[in-house]
């Protein structure tokens, strides 16, 4: 949406004057050069500095009270002090969002509404101010706040309407898909600080690659840069692809930072344990991370039939995660009983075979190590290949 509202004056100016070269400096990102935030709990201002004029649009997002920015491409070269959360706000955090678009979220202690916005031009630089205040309202207000804006998920909607084209040569096709990404940085890594949306990228990336080289196998990558997509999403483009499998890529992080080894987790209503219970409730934040507005989910679903398949597909993830488990053993490290389950909201396709592998832990000194290291990466990737050919050669065996 702002892509095109963006781009075309450009196109047009380009044409027009044949300003090539200024043509290819619009096209750079906008950039996020500086920030402020200054207030109490009952009023904050937020500034922030860009290289040019920034097009905006702010709306609100309820469970918790958050105010969304929404912005063409940008940049962040913020510095994490510049905008930390102060305030009427608990939590700030920005970025890609993904077709053309980034994103600051503010999360609020109590709701808030946004009482100015304004774009102003700084003097003696060349930059612009884009200037928020906030100031604390009541739940009746912004209740009515929610339901004045004509917003409706656009974001989301328009990424969710981007092409992709199905598998029709009769490969058996496997969508890789590297967890977090964008707004939503998944853990940080307690030594490096690296952080899970480039780990999981960077093996997705690998994993995918080495599919590739299999025989009869098509992958292909959910994400292939650091952008957000909605865990709805993720299933979305794998059933529009036409996938056989889905496997989701993640390394968290734990309280306990001994625990290390590779989990891999299939669905289930009820989680297997504590662990896999809590695990399920992070990942499943990610939406709400990047404010995305929970919708209740297609009404597609509703079916008997849609039942059946749900138990069949159910079976089919369970050989994979056991073909996994089993081709990782004496391998690589594995946690106590390695195969667990809970209700991940990424692994909700009823007709894809859907598993959930974290690869380690970032929170553990050793397993950091090898989830950063481009050999484990391709050691892994390779063990993965070995498990999907066994749930091939089982599946066929089945006569499924
Ligand atoms: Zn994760």
């Amino acid at each position: 949406m702002f892509l095109s509202k963006i781009i075309r004056p450009c196109l047009f100016l380009a044409l027009l004057f044949g300003l090539a070269a200024g043509a290819r400096a619009e096209e750079a990102p906008l950039l996020a050069y500086g920030a402020r935030i200054a207030g109490d709990d009952a009023r904050t201002r937020v500034v922030i500095e860009f290289d040019r004029k920034p097009e905006f649009f702010v709306h609100y997002v309820g469970n918790p009270a958050r105010v969304i920015v929404d912005l063409p491409e940008t940049a962040f070269g913020l510095k994490p002090e510049d905008l930390r959360a102060r305030g009427v706000f608990t939590e700030i955090r920005y970025g890609a969002m993904g077709a053309g678009s980034s994103r600051i979220v503010l999360t609020a202690k109590k709701p808030v509404a946004i009482s100015g916005a304004s774009v102003r031009e700084d003097e003696g630089s060349k930059g612009f101010r884009l200037v928020l205040d906030a100031e604390r309202v009541t739940d009746a207000r912004f209740a009515e706040l929610l339901g004045e804006q004509k917003w409706t998920g656009s974001v989301a909607a328009t990424k969710t309407a981007r092409s992709v084209e199905p598998a029709s040569n009769g490969e058996f096709v496997i969508a890789v898909d590297a967890g977090h990404g964008g707004i939503d940085t998944g853990a940080i890594g307690a030594d490096t600080k690296i952080e899970e949306k480039s780990v999981t990228l960077a093996f997705a990336q690998e994993l995918a690659k080495t599919l590739n080289e299999e025989a009869g196998i098509e992958a292909f990558l959910t994400r292939d840069k650091d952008e957000f997509l909605s865990l709805p999403e993720r299933v979305h483009i794998a059933r529009q692809r036409g996938a056989n499998l889905f496997i989701s890529l993640h390394a968290d992080t734990l309280k306990q930072h001994d625990i290390r080894g590779a989990t891999v987790y299939t669905i289930s209503d009820k989680a297997s344990d504590h662990l896999a219970a809590n695990l399920a409730e992070r990942e499943n934040l990610s939406d709400e991370i990047a404010g995305v507005a929970l919708t209740s989910e297609p009404a597609e679903v509703a079916d008997i039939l849609i039942d059946l398949t749900r138990r069949e597909t159910q079976a089919f993830a369970i050989n994979l995660a056991r073909s996994v488990v089993t081709s990782f053993q004496g391998q690589i490290n594995l946690i106590n009983n390695p195969h667990r389950h809970a209700g991940f909201r990424v692994l909700q396709a009823p007709d894809v075979p859907s598993i959930l592998l974290e690869l380690g832990f970032m929170s553990n000194k050793d397993d950091e190590k090898l989830l950063t290291d481009p050999a484990w990466r391709k050691k892994v990737s390779g063990l993965l290949v070995e498990a999907v050919r066994t749930y091939r050669s089982g599946k066929t065996a089945d006569g499924g």
